[in-house]
């Protein structure tokens, strides 16, 4: 078994698909062993997103995962972390995320893409340790 980190972003929240996309989670099969609602401190923005620090993207990214609430967890599940991204989809959200998939499904840009997973197990166990120290 696995753990993965995921994030519900400002839009997929400000559009009320928490619940929609909670559900898809838990009809995987995957378990959901840690979350909340919160607002995202710059800080945390700025060190979960530190590998894209010197892309032109960076500033509108940190700008936008703070705009508003998101919904952060843990899941855990075997091969969770590959079981994720499969729900959430391409990164683009059009021209990468496959139809059926949540980003396929409720997405139109690659910014506003509705969710985040983590993409490795350095990752995931990066992101558990930053957004849920002591899980
Ligand atoms: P995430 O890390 O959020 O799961 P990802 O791994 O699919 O997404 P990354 O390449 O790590 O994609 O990019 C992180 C986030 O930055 C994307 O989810 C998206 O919100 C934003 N992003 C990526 N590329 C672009 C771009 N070209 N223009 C605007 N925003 C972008």
């Amino acid at each position: 078994t696995e753990r993965t980190f995921f994030l519900i972003k400002p839009d997929g929240v400000e559009r009320g698909l928490t619940g929609t996309i909670l559900s898809r989670i838990e009809a995987k099969g995957l378990r959901i062993v840690a979350m909340d609602m919160r607002r995202v401190p710059q800080e945390t923005a700025a060190e979960h997103y530190a590998e894209h620090a010197e892309r032109p993207f960076y500033g509108d990214l940190l700008e936008f995962i703070t705009s508003g609430p998101v919904v952060a967890g843990v899941l855990e599940g075997p091969r969770a972390i590959a079981a994720w991204r499969q729900l959430a989809g391409g990164t683009d959200p059009v021209e990468k995320a496959a139809p059926g998939s949540i980003r396929g499904d409720f997405g139109l840009e690659t910014q506003l893409n509705l969710v985040h997973g983590s993409d490795s197990e350095e990752s995931a166990a990066r992101e558990i340790a930053l957004w849920f120290p002591g899980l």
